[in-house]
């Protein structure tokens, strides 16, 4: 046992936060979720309290050379707002661990801030408090965030039922496709520095990858209209990787329809450029920060016309298929690295 070393890469992300939750026991009865959902749910009588946490590192999440420290304080809030969207919750606090070097400047800090200003602006979010330490690995930005909703509305990973129908907001892929952008032309740049940069064309990519916005929007919409999803999920991974979640969470079964994934124009062109198929991207590529429900039947008729909300398919009772339609009418299982048609 002491001489055995597991290289974390063998389990995966998701392996090793299942393997933490096998040692966790929970001792209080207020924690009525744990570790498993977009946030953790907390008794607070009429209400249940949503906590959660995300950190950003330079270097693994953002890359500063075309990162505006202003957009990156607003993605950070905005990435935690996402997973209190995402349990239907509304955001109301949140705290802010920063780790700087000395390569900061107090304006670069200002900068920040005033994105993560705006953010709490847009969400009505108050900061509370946080952490400040020095760090050898450049900026790290930790922000927990605390939300609410009223007892019986929490939507959980975990409620999709046979025959409800899936959801996603939104359009899907651009934020991979606006990092594809982004990323060449860094090394257009660090090849010819007089070069300017043509974003313009990529505009919208590019704002999907540096300014996500959480639907908080959607969240007040389907209150208005009575409607509580039967699950939710944020869209952070990719819609593959969130599809096997509800269905693993739920015990049911996905299948979706390739030619009902949103995708908008421009990320279309732009995939084509790339020489990606936009599907691909739309399944594994991450970050759009959409949400993804499912509803009952009997929702439907009040959600139909909306214009921003997609139908993509529907849940089925056999856990063990999760499964795509393609547009030549093949089925093909979904798999957290999604499916590629290039590989076929
Ligand atoms: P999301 O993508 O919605 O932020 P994650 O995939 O990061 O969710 O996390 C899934 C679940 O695992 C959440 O309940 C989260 O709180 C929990 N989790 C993630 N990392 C850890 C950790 N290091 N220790 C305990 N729980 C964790
Ligand atoms: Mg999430």
């Amino acid at each position: 046992m002491a001489n055995e070393r597991s290289e974390i890469a063998s389990l995966g992300e998701f392996g090793l936060i299942n393997r933490i939750q096998q040692h966790v026991t929970i001792q209080n009865s207020s924690s009525l979720k744990g570790i498993g959902d977009d946030a953790a749910v907390i008794d607070a009588g009429e209400e249940s309290v949503l906590l959660s946490t995300d950190m950003l590192m330079e270097g693994i999440h953002f890359d500063l050379s075309y990162v505006p420290l202003q957009h990156l304080g607003y993605k950070a809030v905005a990435v935690n707002v996402s997973d209190i969207a995402a349990m239907n919750g509304r955001p109301e606090q949140i705290v802010i661990g920063l780790g700087l070097s000395n390569r900061f400047s107090v304006e670069a800090i200002d900068a920040l801030y005033s994105g993560i200003r705006a953010a709490c602006e847009d969400y009505a979010v108050d900061l509370v408090g946080g952490d400040t330490t020095s760090s050898a690995s450049g900026l790290v930005i930790s922000i927990s965030i605390i939300g609410k909703t009223k007892k019986g509305n929490v939507v959980y990973r975990s409620g999709a039922k046979n025959n409800d129908i899936i959801c996603v907001t939104g359009d899907l892929g651009g934020a991979y496709l606006g990092l594809q952008v982004l990323e060449r032309e860094k090394q257009v740049f660090l090849t010819n520095p007089e070069m300017e940069p043509e974003l313009e064309k990529y505009e919208y990519v590019v704002g999907r990858q540096l300014k996500p916005k959480a639907r908080m929007d959607i969240i007040h919409e389907l209150e208005e209209l009575n409607i509580i999803p039967t699950s939710m999920i944020d869209i952070s991974d990719g819609l593959a990787s969130e599809l096997l979640h509800i269905s693993e969470s739920s015990n049911v079964g996905v299948k979706i329809f390739e030619d009902k994934i949103p995708i908008d124009s421009s990320a279309f062109e732009t995939a084509m450029e790339f020489k990606l198929d936009p599907f691909v991207c739309a399944l594994n590529g991450g970050e759009d920060y959409e949400l993804l429900f499912t509803i009952n039947l009997a929702d439907f008729e009040k959600l139909k016309n909306h214009p921003d909300i997609h139908f993509i398919g529907h849940i089925h009772d056999n856990a063990k298929q999760n499964v795509m339609i393609t547009k030549q009418e093949t089925v093909v299982p979904l798999s957290a690295q999604g499916w590629n048609h290039l590989k076929s």
